[in-house]
């Protein structure tokens, strides 16, 4: 098969090149697993991180991706919840103990051998991948191959940090950043806590514009000041400087969710600014998101066609998947990019 690979860890500023095109043997499914032929694998800022080695792959050469869609083209002998043909979807969860403490109580992102789709097992980058068939799910109808794959990251975990941010309808909310997982966030609040009024923190107009059109009640830079103090925020940003800044818009008692896997530690020194009477003080929480459980990925499925959300995209070849990470770290985002595969 195709498939698009990491041999090196790298620093994007001098490598805008670090994936390569080759040819690998066609996965073969094990019992319990499900071959998929890949058609749509959305491009996610943890592939940034796995390839500046803030996430680092136990494994090179590596394939990425962990927003996967495609059809069931064979399956193991214990595999009977998926014919072949069905359409199914692939997540960052690629697998987990199922034995754990963690586990058992639902919380299965947290356990601690959780391995993780394009980093601890090859992922979506290529025409074939392989997967327990029940960490696999069903996409629902609404929603073409290309529509659901930011569904599966993005909006999962979008989903769980509005879940960890444990808001009641009425109440406000803050979205800092406004890429990918921010977009899809505010149009689940907007359905779930539809008397919420919404405020977004973004760097770039065109991202301000896009959170109104959208129907947030008031949008502005990441570092201004939100007309009212605000009961919750999600911050979805890879840096520092808005959680500093979303503390200090925090009402008593509200609650900052850190939504990134990583975060980059060029603005790090700005976490010394922070004050503690006016950005701590008052039993403010900050709480971050990690990963996602398979309940998060398959309500969060649902809850999008129910609503719907349909994600805004931009389409790449496979081949052109430097690309996509390169205009990602530019912060060249409106919407989710998604490599078409054939
Ligand atoms: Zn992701
Ligand atoms: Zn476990």
């Amino acid at each position: 098969m195709e498939a698009i690979v990491l041999n090196h860890i790298v620093n994007l500023t001098e490598n805008t090149s670090p994936l390569t095109m080759t040819t690998l043997p066609d996965p073969v499914p094990q019992a319990n697993e499900v071959l998929v032929k890949v058609s749509a694998c959305g491009v996610c800022h943890t592939e940034l991180d796995e390839i500046e080695g803030r996430t680092p792959p136990p494994h090179l050469p590596i394939v990425l991706g962990h927003q996967v869609v495609g059809c069931v083209e064979a399956r193991g002998r214990n595999v009977s919840a998926f014919s072949i043909g069905d359409r199914v979807g692939i997540a960052w969860i690629y697998s987990a103990c199922g034995k754990c403490k963690y586990c058992l109580s639902g919380n299965e992102n947290l356990c601690h051998n959780f391995r993780a789709t394009g980093r601890d097992a090859n992922g979506g980058y290529a025409q074939y991948m392989t997967v327990a068939a029940n960490f696999a799910y069903r996409i629902p109808a609404a929603f073409t191959d290309v529509e659901a794959a930011p569904l599966l990251c993005a909006g999962a975990v979008g989903y769980r940090s509005l879940k960890l941010a444990n808001l009641k309808d009425g109440q406000t909310l803050g979205l800092t950043g406004f890429g990918a997982a921010g977009h899809l966030v505010l149009k689940v609040a907007r359905y779930q806590y539809p008397n919420s009024s919404l405020f977004v923190f973004a760097r770039s107009e065109s991202e301000r514009i896009f959170a109104k059109e959208l129907g947030a009640a008031w949008a502005g830079d990441t570092t201004d000041e939100s007309p009212i103090k605000l009961d919750a925020i999600i911050d979805t940003t890879p840096v520092w400087t808005p959680i500093v800044e979303a503390l200090k818009n925090l009402d008593a008692g509200g609650r900052l969710i850190i939504n990134a896997i990583r975060k980059e530690d060029f603005d790090k020194d700005y976490l010394t600014r922070i004050d503690y009477p006016s950005h701590l003080w008052l039993e403010k929480e900050i709480k971050s998101v990690a990963n996602v459980t398979r309940a998060d990925v398959s309500e969060f499925l649902q809850l999008a066609a129910e609503i719907p959300i349909k994600p805004e995209v931009q389409e790449y070849a496979l081949a052109d998947a430097n690309q996509a990470l390169f205009e990602l770290k530019a912060r060249k985002v409106r919407g989710a990019k998604v490599l078409r595969i054939d």
